[in-house]
């Protein structure tokens, strides 16, 4: 049985890093059930080298990375294996972080909390700081996609205390955004950004 640390938080609306050793796991749990929580892994030795979905999805040869499978990075090595999943396994690769930008989109005129500044701040509290902002994997996101194509904005089909657990191939640093999305209705209905929590499994 894997030792597990202490439980961490992810506030409403803010990010938190870590850093994993080679071997060592993380297990994200979507506390309250309904939040999205951005995440992104960057090699320790070498932050230009990230997990990247775009380069997932061609080693998936899908859009859902599932329990068993390695997450790559845009040097298409493995970063991740994505050791189990509790939830029905629906996450998104495909939608890139919001941003400032994003909410002035969606008619907000003042400052929005959003999961690119909170990655930034995140990784600034572990002195670190990434060459860019990697599109995220949108653990428990749920983007619908139609036989035309077109993508929606779904409600998570995750319940509290779904989590997933990701084993690290190589030292690396992790970050995580309890999305502040509170327009669309990616974190419920009821629009209201939870907390999330994670724990370091060695
Ligand atoms: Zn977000």
């Amino acid at each position: 049985m894997a030792k597990e640390s202490e439980i961490f938080t992810v506030p409403a609306r803010r990010g938190r890093a870590a850093r994993l050793d080679k071997g060592q796991a993380i297990k994200v749990i979507n506390t309250h059930g309904q939040q999205v929580v951005d995440f992104w892994a960057f090699r320790a030795d070498d932050l230009g080298e990230f997990l990247s979905m775009e380069h997932l999805r061609a080693t998936l040869e899908g859009i859902f990375p599932h329990a068993g499978c390695d997450l790559v990075t845009n040097q298409r090595r493995p970063i991740l294996h994505f050791a189990e999943d509790t939830s029905p396994g629906i996450h998104d690769t495909l939608m890139a972080a919001c941003d400032d930008y994003r909410y002035g989109l969606l008619g907000c005129t003042s400052y929005h909390d959003n999961c690119t500044d909170n990655l930034y701040a995140a990784m600034a509290e572990l002195d670190l700081t990434p060459p860019e902002c990697p599109s995220p994997l949108n653990l428990w996101m749920n983007i619908p996609v139609g036989p035309d194509g077109r993508t929606s904005w779904g409600e998570p089909v995750s319940k509290a205390g779904d989590y997933v657990v990701l084993r690290a191939v190589c030292d690396c640093v992790v970050a995580m955004s309890a999305c502040p999305q509170d327009i669309l209705p990616i974190n419920g209905a009821l629009r209201t950004p939870t907390e999330a929590h994670f724990q370091i499994l060695t």
